[in-house]
């Protein structure tokens, strides 16, 4: 489950489902301007076998959240991630509030 760095133009999937989309002037449904911020890394989750990896790009300040837990305790993404491996056979880790 490897994060990487976001590949320029890849928005941040978290800002995107927090604003949604807008219908733009020409009456085209467009992302929402806010929602539209460039990822900062892309987390590539392999699921069970068979089946297409998920793929979450989130932004810094995303990222910042989904590491901070509801306790105040922060919880970096790579550290969950790294969690998630070393405990393979309990499956079903949530990643970030994901
Ligand atoms: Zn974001």
């Amino acid at each position: 489950m490897p994060i990487v760095k976001a590949k320029n133009g890849v928005y941040c999937d978290t800002c995107r489902d927090k604003w949604g989309y807008v219908k733009g002037d020409d009456g085209r449904t467009v992302p929402h301007p806010k929602g539209s911020r460039q990822a900062y890394s892309t987390l590539i989750s392999e699921t069970h076998t068979g089946k297409e990896p998920v793929i979450r790009s989130l932004c810094y300040p995303c990222m910042d959240e989904a590491s901070r837990w509801h306790d105040g305790t922060i919880w970096t993404l790579a550290e969950q991630v790294q969690y998630a491996k070393d405990n393979r056979k309990l499956q079903q880790i949530k990643i970030g509030g994901f």
